[in-house]
């Protein structure tokens, strides 16, 4: 039996804003075809989405936001929120299955049948109890934390988000949940999108105190992103305990993404996925579900979770990419594929730039140790 699931649908492609929209549905598609081109399906344990139920949305989200996203895929057009999260036809039908498709990486792991398994579909950070926005419908993430808490009686689960902008849906839909600590890297919201995730957003009543933020300068590269990691998450997840991670793998913060202005290299994710799987063997009995995320240069998107993913197998991958997926990727999307797996370039950053934005990263580490002194002791 294969230790990692793998949940890939080509149904996944109906997620599709359209034309000219910067998530391109083929990012998971190309994801899914070089994983199985290097031979990594082999060892992987894959499985078919399935569509979320209403009552499994509704865990999260309301009634009327539910209806209103089955009237506006009835209709295929109109918005969600103000202009980045247009409807299309079928949209209902297919954010169902991102979600399902999170539900079955959660079954598979808390069944046993895995001890690891990655829906690169999922990771709609987000959506919020009855909005939509920043392309994402319903948050899948939400909803697998609800999921876990009652229907698998889990009694406490870390979420750790990486994506380069804030996880907002996630924050304010668990703000007040204290079996829920959620933990976000994300570039500040004084340069980008969504213009939350400040460090003083720590929870609301009973959940206060389990949400911690960590925002990022522009430019914040490798050095200083994994040293803030390495600072706070592993001692986060030794304290908390929790009985399962779920891990937002959005990869936006790479320095080739066009929508922020992080700079982190593929060495950032190898990195970040070898702590995470090693955490999850070290706290939550190996019980780890990686879930997707932004990332909008497709050749970046799909390398960065291939590495990942490869890094929680255990498996090293030749740095040349395989013959069939470059024709494939050149296929799909009308121009050159990357040249090697792992990046060959990295951003300029003067040396006096690397230094302040290092100084900045460690102001904001000393700055999330003191306001969660209880857990940074
Ligand atoms: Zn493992
Ligand atoms: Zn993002």
């Amino acid at each position: 039996m294969n230790k990692v699931g793998i949940v890939y649908g080509d149904v996944y492609l109906s997620y599709n804003f359209g034309h000219g929209h910067p998530l391109n549905p083929y990012r998971v598609k190309l994801f899914f075809d070089l994983i199985k081109h290097y031979g990594l399906l082999q060892v992987l344990n894959h499985v078919e989405p399935r569509m979320a139920s209403e009552n499994e949305l509704m865990l999260v989200h309301s009634r009327e936001y539910v209806d209103k996203v089955k009237r506006l895929s009835e209709r295929g057009y109109g918005m969600l929120d103000f202009g980045d999260t247009p409807a299309f036809k079928g949209m209902f039908e297919a954010s169902c299955y991102l979600v399902g498709g999170t539900l079955v990486a959660v079954d598979m792991v808390m069944s046993g049948k895995c001890e690891h398994a990655f829906n690169p579909g999922g990771g709609l950070h987000h959506a919020s109890h009855d909005r939509g926005a920043g392309f994402c419908v319903f948050n899948d993430i939400a909803i697998a934390v609800r999921y876990l808490l009652d229907k698998w009686r889990v009694k406490r689960v870390m979420i750790l988000d990486i994506d380069v902008h804030h996880g907002d849906g996630t924050q304010w839909t668990l703000y007040s949940e204290p079996r829920a600590l959620k933990v976000d890297f994300h570039e500040s919201g004084l340069y980008l999108y969504p213009g939350t995730g400040f460090m003083d957003e720590m929870g609301e009543g009973e959940g206060y105190g389990f949400m911690v933020n960590v925002p990022l300068p522009p430019r914040t590269h490798d050095d200083a992103y994994l040293y803030a990691f390495k600072e706070i998450v592993p001692t986060l997840a030794e304290e908390f305990k929790p009985d399962v991670i779920i891990h937002q793998c959005g990869v936006d913060a790479h320095f080739e993404d066009p929508l922020a202005h992080l700079a982190l290299t593929t060495r950032s994710y190898a990195e970040i996925a070898e702590i995470m799987h090693e955490l999850a063997h070290k706290v939550s009995g190996g019980r780890y579900v990686m879930v997707g995320g932004g990332g909008y240069n497709v050749g970046t998107v799909t390398r960065a979770w291939t590495i990942m993913l490869s890094k929680v197998v255990g498996i090293e991958l030749p740095d040349e990419l395989p013959r069939e997926w470059l024709i494939a990727f050149k296929n799909l999307m009308g121009y050159d594929p990357p040249a090697t797996l792992h990046d060959k370039s990295k951003p300029f950053i003067s040396e006096g730039a690397w230094r302040s934005i290092m100084a900045d990263v460690q102001h904001v580490v000393r700055e999330v140790k003191k306001r969660f002194s209880r857990f940074f002791k």
